[in-house]
């Protein structure tokens, strides 16, 4: 047998045939590492069992009673429900099981067990539906701390469990520390092969604690300065070309006019924020040295229009600029908006997208290596095809992951006339408000423009909370716009009776029996029976289509062709179209406080009174709580801060959208004083260059590579 290494696919596993593999897939797990690194969501705490006596409806609990009743299978309902009651000696719980008939060949009256669940009130009586329960006979009693993961069809906690077990079994070992040894004794850290059974086998919860704060310092590390490592081979001078000519210069009048030419035919002023944010950009672009700028701007806020006016600059100053954006849409959309802004400017603009047919692909990029394209906008695709350009200044990033810029390096380093390196300014542009010092762990020393305020005349967006799925309200409002020539937006969590939309692990209520969301598929389903799809064009969109499609129902939306727009969160970046006012979304508990945010700033785009409709089932607390803030405040800025009020420590962040991978045990925000103490020591090993330096630069080094680099690579 071939050995097993960290690096190896999970199939290496004895145990993981081709389907768990599949599975394991589906939930980001490929290597033996990966399975390792995947830490459980919470645990079942055995050690602290309760009781139900002051369950209420909707409360999760856990507890230790004992069968009463001898299970019974209900033969006349086709899903064989299984049903007992459990009974602490005093009072009695009613739990239900479907599809799960084998729960009644594995219970007995007297059994004792363990149950953790969401309890229903039913006629006054406390009862559970597909509770996970557990034979206490069956407990190690050193075990009494039960890992949760993140789990998808067909894969169950005991079965992870029993694989990371084997896992670190066999490589635990190969783990290398990465936390510089001073910290490692003064917080007490453990080996990382300790520290990884600790938090999937902990004894009590005080363990799991402290491996997941070692394990945050691990992430933390590995992302601020394993990203620099990592991207230390680049060739980026500090020299770059001038593009407008310097302060105190004579400026050609012919450019001159052109520009005001493009500012006074936009159709609007620009609001204080942009022209700051534009005359900032303009300041970079006159010296000899790299612009590094990051435009943070509310959804909304108008970053595109800033994107399209610095590479109208360039343009007038002869030279080329490219947009990179992270989807075709989107790529499409911006040059409609481009070509727009920039009609009568004499400004040749460009499309290059993966799926432009080749001859006219051809054409262009010898338009792009003459010189004659001076506007070029695309999607990645612009990477990796062999692109050549007359005179390229200026490289500019949409909602651009930092995990791009290794592959954006390309573009950035350009040989100037006479063999000399230099680097081509770089502008990005994120609709993530992120505080300062998070920044600077992401994204390094770069300026930063902030637009805040909206345009003029927005209207603010009406939001509110519909408790049922099949609420009138729904389709009322739906009417009332369509009726005045609107569009709308309906947004679904899944896309069908199988499939997620694939996320990052962030799922806010990750036990939520997933066959209760509803399905893009369900809710056209839904709009069929109420009639609306006979009279309005109604189509879905969702990520697994594929392009051409995609971008044809989004085109038709844009044109007004398609009038409901039923869609997963892949209508959450970057979509503008003015004409549509509503939006409803289904299980908005389902989404954290920044996609909800995101996905509302599809709307309020117009001059139209706009509605936003959260609609959810759901009774957890927190689930409320943050749909409640959704209804009372629009700031982008102040939800974020909000957000991270009602996220504990360790809890899954949000991380899709500042372009990075999700982090498994820090939390970005909270964690932030532990991200720069962390990427301080790294750095004070480093520079004193210690005799740990260079063990612990080769550590980080392999770490990153197994932790972020195949996901480095794919993008
Ligand atoms: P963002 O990318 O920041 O989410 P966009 O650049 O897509 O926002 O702009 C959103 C909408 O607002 C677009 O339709 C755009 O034309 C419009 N817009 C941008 N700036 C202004 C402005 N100063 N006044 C009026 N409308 C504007
Ligand atoms: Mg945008």
């Amino acid at each position: 047998m071939a050995a097993i290494h960290l690096s190896s696919p999970v199939a290496a596993l004895y145990g993981i045939g081709p389907s768990a593999e599949e599975k394991l897939a589906k939930l980001g797990i490929e290597t033996i590492y990966d399975l390792i690194t995947y830490i459980p969501r919470r645990y079942n705490d055995w050690n602290n069992a309760g009781d139900f006596y002051d369950a209420r409806d909707g409360m999760e609990i856990t507890f230790r009673a004992h069968v009463a009743t001898k299970p019974e299978v209900n033969v006349r309902s086709r899903t064989r429900p299984v049903s007992f009651y459990l009974s602490d000696g005093f009072k009695r719980i009613k739990v239900t099981f479907f599809n799960s008939s084998y729960i009644a060949r594995k219970f007995a009256v007297g059994d004792e067990c363990f149950v953790h669940g969401k309890v229903t009130m039913f006629a006054g009586k406390p009862q559970m539906v597909n509770p996970y329960i557990e034979n206490a006979s069956k407990i190690n009693p050193d075990e009494l701390v039960k890992p949760v993961y993140p789990l998808t069809e067909g894969v169950t906690s005991n079965n992870l469990s029993r694989w990371v077990r084997t896992a670190l079994d066999l490589c635990g070992s190969e783990l290398l520390n990465v936390i510089p040894q001073e910290v490692v004794q003064a917080e007490g850290f453990v080996a990382p092969s300790e520290c990884y059974r600790m938090i999937h086998f902990p004894k009590d919860m005080a363990e799991a604690d402290r491996a997941r704060r070692q394990i945050a310092y691990e992430e933390l590390i590995l992302l601020g300065i394993g990203m620099k490592i990592a991207g230390s081979d680049t060739t980026v001078t500090e020299k770059a070309e001038r593009v407008v000519p310097p302060p105190g210069s004579a400026l050609n009048e012919d450019i001159k006019t052109r520009w005001n030419k493009i500012i006074s035919n936009l159709g609007f002023k620009l609001t204080d924020d942009q022209a700051k944010a534009v005359r900032e950009i303009q300041m970079d672009l006159m010296k000899d040295t790299p612009m590094n700028r990051l435009v943070q701007g509310d959804v909304g806020s108008g970053k595109t229009v800033v994107a399209i006016l610095a590479m109208a600059m360039t343009a007038l100053m002869g030279k080329q600029s490219v947009l990179l954006a992270p989807t075709s849409v989107l790529a499409s959309q911006h040059y409609n908006t481009a070509v727009k802004l920039l009609e009568g400017s004499g400004i040749n603009v460009v499309l290059l997208l993966g799926k432009t047919k080749q001859s006219v692909k051809k054409e262009i990029k010898e338009k792009m290596r003459q010189g004659e394209a001076a506007v070029i906008i695309g999607t990645h695709a612009l990477l990796s095809d062999n692109v050549e350009f007359d005179d390229l200044a200026l490289v500019i990033a949409d909602e651009q992951h930092r995990f791009g810029v290794k592959q954006r390096e390309k573009l950035l380093i350009k040989q100037g006339a006479s063999g000399e390196v230099n680097s081509v300014h770089n502008l990005v542009m994120t609709a993530t408000p992120i505080p300062r010092t998070l920044a600077m762990v992401l994204y390094g020393d770069m300026a930063t423009s902030i637009i805040k305020q909206k345009p003029a005349g927005r209207q603010t967006i009406k939001t509110w909370f519909v408790d049922s799925r099949t609420s009138p309200d729904i389709t009322d409002v739906l009417k009332s716009k369509l009726e005045a020539g609107e569009q709308a937006y309906i947004v679904c969590a899944k896309i069908d009776d199988e499939h997620m939309e694939p996320d990052d692990g962030y799922r806010m209520t990750p036990d939520v029996d997933e066959s209760e969301i509803i399905s893009v598929v369900q809710m056209k389903e839904m709009i069929d029976k109420t009639g609306l799809s006979g009279r309005y064009t109604t189509e879905t969109l969702y990520g697994s289509m594929n392009e051409a499609a995609k971008l044809d129902v989004m085109e038709r939306f844009v044109k007004g062709e398609v009038k409901i727009l039923i869609s997963t969160t892949v209508i959450e970046v970057g979509v503008d179209n003015p004409n549509a006012n509503v939006m409803v979304i289904m299980d908005a508990d389902r989404f954290g406080l920044s996609t909800l945010h995101q996905l509302r700033g599809r709307i309020g785009r117009g001059s139209s009174k706009s509605f936003c409709l959260l609609v959810s089932e759901s009774r957890s607390e927190l689930a409320l709580q943050r749909i409640k803030m959704m209804c009372e405040s629009s700031d982008g800025f102040e939800l974020a801060q909000k957000d991270l009020e009602l996220r504990g420590p360790g809890d899954f962040f949000g991380t899709r959208q500042h372009g990075i991978p999700s982090l498994r045990a820090a939390n970005l925000y909270t964690d932030i004083a532990i991200a720069s103490e962390a990427c301080e020591a790294v750095n004070k090993v480093f520079e004193e260059k210690t005799e740990e330096a260079s063990v612990l630069y080769n550590a980080i080094a392999s770490m990153f590579e197994l932790r972020f680099g195949r996901k480095m690579g794919s993008l």
